[in-house]
């Protein structure tokens, strides 16, 4: 997958991927793995390869948009385990601070996975979709038979070149939280990024058949793999929809994966073909909700603040429909207010409401809810909220501002 930059997946797919004509159904019981444990570089070209992604890899451990939660990591490490078996000891999980959708692996088993991924997925088995999808690019050595092309060979060396220059810049620009890392590295060097994982369509479509088999192997739904794509196809349209001046499109995996016609009924018959077991696959929603629950305010966080609201309200709305809580309410009621088109100040207000109506309200909804309420001439009831969020998060760093508040 891949497509850090619009732009550069765009070039690259001109001169890749739009010339060859569609590539026919890979099915999944022709995938073999091209990678035995503990697989070494095979000739000097693949050498040099693990030798530039080994320095990208230092830079990346010691990078400040690395997401530091080891019980997320453990999860997410345990479901490539469950897809890869012994292969997966070969394999280094990254989580990176980035609200786009998306994540890869690299022939040395460097992975990276961004937080835009986590925040989307609904079970574990649309993680181990995603995930089946990037091990199958891995274990088909896809980027090393792309080594050997003298072009993509010279765009790896360049890119490996700034790489370090990269990191510290990014570690300059973005303080200690590392947001934003992505946003630099696009306006850097997104092109050579994208010609590391620019695949072309034959290798996607292998991709997608090992993917499903891995996941069915796993003992997972694959069914799960064609509901990803049909998620992000519509956040997509909901994204265009909604698209005002301010709106800038975010690189994703839907540049380099477009979910066509084509694609969605080789996934849908792939996935009747993998089923081996006499049970359905396992989809795992109540074990991913466990694992991402302490994150998932975090996640929203970074979604909304990408200010595409199209995007950012499907998205609350997919979700919800495992439940509405008081999590979702509050960030649905923050979307509105970026968005700011006319009659979301009153869909704000419900939103925010509804999430004090919730157990697990943020406190920072009880805030939004009361400057609702003092807005709408409901002075009383909004200092009531407002107290309410003091009350819950007395150390807050507005907490200063909303006494005062109170005090008028
Ligand atoms: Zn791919």
């Amino acid at each position: 997958m891949t497509g850090w930059s619009r732009r550069g997946v765009l070039a690259g797919a001109t001169a890749l991927c739009c010339a060859a004509p569609a590539a026919a159904r890979v099915a999944p019981a022709t995938m073999l793995p091209l990678v035995d444990p503990g697989y070494r570089p095979s000739d000097a070209t693949e050498g040099a390869l693990w030798q530039h992604w080994g320095r990208f890899e230092q830079d990346l451990a010691a990078s400040p948009a690395l997401l530091h939660a080891p019980d997320l990591h453990d999860y997410v490490s345990g479901v490539l385990a469950n897809l890869l078996g012994p292969r997966a000891r070969d394999v280094r999980l990254y989580i990176v601070h980035d609200a786009s959708f998306n994540a890869s692996m690299a022939p040395n088993g460097l992975t990276i996975v961004q937080t835009g991924l986590l925040a989307r997925m609904r079970s574990e088995a649309q993680l181990a979709a995603v995930l089946g999808h990037e091990a199958g690019h891995y274990l088909r050595l896809h980027a090393i038979s792309r080594e050997h092309d003298v072009v993509h060979k010279n765009s790896v060396m360049a890119f490996v070149s700034v790489g370090s220059g990269l990191m510290a810049g990014v570690a300059a620009v973005n303080g200690v939280d590392g947001r934003g890392w992505i946003d630099l590295s696009n306006s850097v060097n997104a092109q050579l990024y994208a010609s590391l994982f620019g695949f072309r369509r034959e290798q996607e479509a292998e991709a997608d058949a090992f993917g499903l088999r891995l996941m069915a192997e796993a003992g997972y739904t694959p069914d799960a793999a064609a509901a990803v794509w049909q998620q992000q196809l519509e956040e997509a349209q909901a994204s265009a929809a909604a698209r005002s001046k301010h709106y800038r499109p975010r690189a994703s995996i839907l540049d380099s994966h477009p979910p066509d016609a084509v694609r969605m009924a080789d996934l849908t018959l792939s996935a009747r073909e993998v089923v081996v077991r006499p049970a359905p696959g396992r989809d795992g929603r109540a074990e991913y909700r466990r694992a991402i629950a302490p994150y998932r305010a975090m996640l929203l966080d970074e979604q909304i603040r990408v200010n595409d609201p199209g995007a950012s309200l499907y998205l609350l709305n997919a979700l919800a429909a495992d439940g509405w809580d008081g999590t979702l309410r509050f960030y649905e009621g923050e979307a509105y207010r970026l968005r700011g088109a006319p009659g979301d100040d009153a869909l704000e207000a419900q939103a925010f409401a509804a999430a004090t109506e919730r157990p697990d309200a943020p406190p920072a909804a009880w805030r939004a809810h009361g400057y609702a309420l003092i807005k709408a001439g409901r002075a009383d009831d909004g200092k009531q909220a407002l107290a309410r969020y003091l009350a819950l998060a007395p150390t807050a760093t507005d907490a200063a501002m909303v006494r005062f508040a109170l005090a008028q």
